[in-house]
């Protein structure tokens, strides 16, 4: 930290991290970049990272992930946010129309694959975890019982009741599938559809597309659900409104049929998955219970998160890793050498078990949309760098030039990544983000 702070060129550091927004792992860029007049080929102005504090710029990481970064995970949480809030009541290119097209915020929830210990409340009482009088002990000797109330912080939540009756192959198999189920989900949800209103999903097309919007989010005890937003548009997407026939009321009755119905099987292992009974679907309005600000927010909480919240590691195994010996939860620990044992069989491959093992078998993108439903994140982070550009320009270091007749000749090569410890201290003073292990409550 002191060797940081006396160096000469510090000030332009603290300037670079700044603009890196607090990342705590920023990528170290070597390169240069020259730009020309189209006409006449002068070089205009040149930029080169060898006057840079150690000859390199510092870019910020773009992580997702909380646990890695929390400076680029706020990033992608509030530019998820305007997304999904985009969707549901315009901004961004989308119109504000959108806001009266029928929507559902839908939870797609995994199967029971064991009795685990959970916290449930009923009107802001806690109830006994699983209370079964006349309870039967397993094979094993446990009572498949427990009447304690857990507390939210718990260490036993998301635990199996009885660990050799747990089913880790299934609950790590389902995670592998989870996208699969929902591909098809998406499928029968749009042929229900299309059926209801005695249409073929051809026709349907001709009037009606379905968006969606969803985020991966994993329960405690190592299986993923999905929240996500469906809404009706017109065939031309948000821009096209809806037929009066296209109602919120059709859509939850065909969601609440394609999720009963669809299964995805895993062959060599002769397995067949289904959603869990737990469908919870809900219309979002303006002023009513679900407000569109609630859902944007739920989502994108859940987007910058990973399966860390269960106790796992937030990288891959490696070959070389004791299992043992990893700092993780005991039930983490299962459900990686169940994806690590399966992963070595042959007719699994696809499934790349052993690759997906710290995600507990899931390979699926967090937060996925489809093409008609707002924005992208693309979009966001260009208008945040032109605007980065822009005061880039009115500081002097970029002179202004009429973009059509400028030919920009630019070379960067990766020079490493990352501060070290004592760099990370003077980023947070610098730019008042918290390190990730000083945490915070939300970071549990
Ligand atoms: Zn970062
Ligand atoms: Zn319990
Ligand atoms: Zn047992």
């Amino acid at each position: 930290m002191i060797h940081r702070l006396n160096q000469p060129d510090y000030d332009r550091w603290a300037s670079q991290i700044k603009r890196t927004g607090g990342c705590l792992q920023p990528i170290h860029l070597r390169g240069k970049a020259e730009h020309y007049d189209q006409a006449t080929g002068h070089l205009l102005h040149r930029y080169s990272t060898t006057q840079e504090p150690n000859g390199v710029l510092r870019v910020p990481c773009k992580t997702r992930r909380a646990s890695r970064c929390p400076a680029c995970a706020e990033v992608y949480r509030a530019d998820t946010y305007q997304l999904v809030r985009a969707g549901l009541v315009g901004g961004k290119g989308v119109p504000e129309t959108v806001s009266s097209h029928p929507c559902l915020f839908i939870t797609l929830t995994a199967p029971s694959f064991g009795a685990v210990h959970v916290r449930r409340e009923k009107n802001g009482k806690v109830l006994p975890c699983h209370a079964r009088r006349d309870a039967q002990p397993c094979p094993h000797g446990i009572i498949r019982s427990c009447t304690e109330r857990h507390s939210a912080d718990d260490p036993r939540l998301g635990e199996p009741l009885c660990p050799d009756c747990y089913d880790y192959d299934g609950s790590v198999l389902f995670n592998a599938i989870s996208p699969e189920l929902w591909r098809r989900f998406t499928l029968a949800l749009r042929r229900r559809f299309a059926k209801l209103n005695g249409l073929t999903v051809k026709a349907l097309r001709e009037h009606v597309s379905i968006a969606f919007a969803k985020v991966a989010e994993y329960q405690r005890r190592g299986v993923v659900h999905f929240h996500a937003v469906i809404r009706l548009d017109g065939p031309d997407g948000p821009h096209s409104p809806p037929p009066a026939w296209a109602t919120a009321d059709a859509l939850t009755q065909a969601v609440q049929h394609a999720a009963a119905a669809v299964t995805a099987e895993v062959k060599p292992l002769s397995r067949t998955f289904r959603w869990g009974t737990q469908l919870d679907v809900r219309p979002i309005t303006m002023n009513g219970d679900l407000t569109e600000q609630a859902v944007a927010a739920y989502i994108a909480k859940y987007a910058t998160k990973a399966a860390e919240c269960v106790g796992t590691l937030d990288r891959r195994i490696q070959p070389l890793d004791n299992l043992d010996a990893l700092p993780i939860r005991e039930h983490a620990r299962h459900l990686i050498a169940a994806c690590m044992r399966l992963g070595e069989h042959s007719g699994l491959a696809e499934l790349r078990l052993t690759h997906w093992a710290h995600m507990l078998g899931f390979r699926g993108h967090f937060s996925t949309k489809s093409r008609h439903y707002s924005t992208t994140l693309g979009e966001l982070r260009a208008a945040r760098e032109e605007h980065m550009r822009a005061q880039e320009i009115t500081t002097g270091r970029l002179p202004l030039f009429d973009e059509d007749a400028v030919l920009v000749v630019a070379h960067w090569a990766y020079a490493g990544q990352g501060l070290s410890a004592g760099e990370q201290l003077l980023a947070v003073a610098i730019t008042g983000r918290r390190t990730p292990h000083l945490g915070g409550p939300d970071d549990r």
